[in-house]
């Protein structure tokens, strides 16, 4: 537990808060890109603890929240099938399509199964050759890697029965996305240290160039966070907009370069649509040709929708930074986590369940919403 609580030290985080407030002249509005970092900070009121000034907005780093809805549908379709056992990882389970999610499914007697890895996926269609065993492979950087893997085991076993729903997408491209928009907040980034860990910091610098913006690799914990924070700061004080790695205990600059050639192995670069930004050009992940075989949508012949989200949910809005889940009409009446109207409160790393679980139990409020901030 050592590195733990030295990552939870209070004392050290006071002590960066107080750095912090010593450093910033002036009002800053910082994006955090990752979910599990917007957890941390809601989780630890690190926003709380610093000055003012400076506005957290939180970007849309959860992988679960920004599948997109027609991608919710056509797992809901397979999953129904007689024939089909589909495995996915559980946070998937309780996101709404139009009309049910994949544990109503399940209830009505689909063969829903939650899987630690997509691994155990390609185990169970070697257990069961007379099921088709499809894997609802989403996610960013972090997860393809494995799901690389399990693509490669199944190719190279043969497995007839084993395929690929692929929904991945690529953290870079959405940054630039939000960058490039007419109303872009950001005058700083934290970029999550886990993608970093598999892709490094490279792919970074341009955008921090072309945009000018200060982008620091950072971690999960409080004391991580409140570094990436003063370092970020630091830069937009000097008037620097370069690439940090204030992760170094897991980041290295060229990232882990098996892992990249795993990737390029099994996937290419494709457009891809994501919840509540639209498509995205280059930003995903699909199965290179020698793997089409495995993907789950020609073989069943899925075709795409067009889906309406909710007119309800700011889900959108809430993923680009632009709305904080308090200022959503629905947040804590009509949605909550057990009846959930959108991504962003089912997900375990979604914003709005981040603050429904944690700034609601404290009963504060949101600190400042985006219009009273900074930008
Ligand atoms: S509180 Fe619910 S309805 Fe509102 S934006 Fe969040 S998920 Fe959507």
């Amino acid at each position: 537990m050592r590195f733990v609580s030295e990552y939870r030290d209070a004392a050290a985080c006071q002590q960066l808060a107080q750095a912090i407030e010593r450093l910033v002249t002036r009002p800053w509005t910082i994006m955090e890109v990752c979910g599990g970092q917007t957890h941390a900070i809601v989780k630890f009121g690190l926003d709380q603890l610093l000055p003012p000034q400076v506005t957290l907005i939180h970007g849309p780093g959860c992988p679960v929240c920004v599948t997109p809805l027609e991608m919710i549908e056509k797992a809901l379709q397979l999953a129904a099938r007689p024939e089909v056992t589909f495995c996915s990882f559980g946070d998937m389970l309780r996101v709404p399509g139009c009309s049910q999610d994949l544990l109503a499914v399940k209830a009505s007697g689909g063969d829903v199964r939650v899987v630690y890895s997509p691994l155990d996926a390609v185990q169970l269609a070697r257990d069961e050759p007379d099921r088709e065993v499809v894997f609802f492979a989403v996610g960013f950087e972090t997860t393809a890697p494995a799901n690389a893997m399990a693509a490669v085991q199944a190719h190279e076993l043969g497995l007839p029965n084993f395929s690929l729903l692929v929904s991945h997408v690529l953290v870079p491209p959405a940054v630039e996305s939000l960058l490039s928009a007419p109303d872009c907040r950001i005058e700083g980034l934290l970029a999550a240290g886990h993608v970093c860990t598999v892709m490094g910091c490279h792919e970074y610098e341009p955008l921090a160039a072309r945009y000018h913006v200060p982008i620091v690799v950072t971690g999960f914990e409080p004391v991580d966070i409140l570094q990436g924070v003063h370092a970020c700061l630091r830069q937009l004080e000097e008037g620097r907009a370069e690439v940090e790695n204030a992760y170094a205990r897991s980041v290295r600059p060229e990232g882990n370069q098996p892992a990249q050639e795993l990737i390029r192995e099994v996937f290419e670069v494709v457009p891809r649509k994501w919840r509540g930004l639209g498509e995205i050009p280059r930003s995903g992940l699909g199965l290179r040709e020698p793997y089409a075989a495995l993907d789950a949508e020609r073989r069943f012949g899925l075709t795409d929708t067009d889906v309406p989200e909710p007119e309800a949910c700011l889900s959108g809005q809430v993923l680009q930074g632009l709305t904080r889940p308090m200022d959503c009409p629905a947040f804590g009446r009509e949605c909550t986590p057990e009846h959930p109207l959108g991504a962003t409160m089912v997900s375990s790393e979604g914003t709005c369940a981040a603050y429904y679980h944690y700034r609601r139990q404290r009963g504060l409020q949101s600190p400042r919403s985006p219009a009273e901030g900074s930008a």
